[in-house]
């Protein structure tokens, strides 16, 4: 069983946690937004949008997603 103290690490980790989306191998197959429980993305023609504040880091579209478009990075990397 988790201490306290380690839940309040993995939540703070959790918190420096964003999905980064990479549009050039995304092909908009639409399976990321089918699966994420949070409808965090929103699909138009040629992008997606992500609403970040909404996402758990659930990690469920980077798994399905069929040519590694997604990732769960931290914010520093997404920002760079
Ligand atoms: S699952 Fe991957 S390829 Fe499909 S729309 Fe989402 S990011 Fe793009
Ligand atoms: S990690 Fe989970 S909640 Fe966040 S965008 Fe992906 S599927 Fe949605």
């Amino acid at each position: 069983m988790k201490s306290s103290f380690q839940i309040l690490e993995i939540l703070k980790w959790q918190e420096k946690k964003m999905i980064k989306w990479d549009q050039n191998r995304c092909d908009l197959c639409g399976l990321c937004v089918c699966v994420c429980p949070e409808n965090v993305f929103e699909m138009f023609e040629k992008y997606l949008t992500i609403d970040q504040d909404k996402c758990i880091n659930c990690e469920k579209c980077s798994i399905i997603c069929p040519v590694t478009a997604l990732s769960i990075q931290s914010k520093e990397a997404v920002n760079d």
